[in-house]
């Protein structure tokens, strides 16, 4: 019984999250930072959060070392929750919802539901 709600629990986490990856550009479409457009440096699936490039800069007070020799402020991007995410198209530039499509070779791949073209490659 508990195996299967572990499953349940992993398909509406699926459900929830779009499958933003590594390299994809993203907008916000909510909270503080909404309405900006990044390329996605890191995702924790975990979860459920990605940072994206210049997006959510939190400043943060360092300590001299290897990488910031004085110490003083350093800017970082802080994660932001994926379901606030949304992917944007490579080739529509439109913010879409995700499809998956299976090629002949058996292989899946993401499809923009807008203009239909792959996500990947
Ligand atoms: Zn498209």
């Amino acid at each position: 019984m508990e195996e299967k709600s572990r499953v349940q629990e992993l398909k509406e986490v699926r459900k929830k999250h779009p499958r933003v990856k590594k390299d994809d550009k993203v907008i916000v479409i909510a909270g503080k930072e909404k309405g900006k457009i990044g390329t996605v440096l890191k995702v924790d699936s975990e979860k459920g959060r990605a940072v994206v490039e210049k997006v959510n800069v939190v400043k943060k007070h360092a300590r001299p070392g290897p990488q910031t020799a004085q110490g003083g402020i350093i800017e970082k991007e802080g994660p932001l929750n994926i379901s606030n995410l949304m992917i944007v198209c490579n080739k529509c530039a439109e913010p879409t919802r995700i499809g998956m499509r299976r090629l002949e070779d058996g292989a899946k791949v993401r499809v923009c539901k807008k203009c239909g073209e792959p996500m990947d490659g």
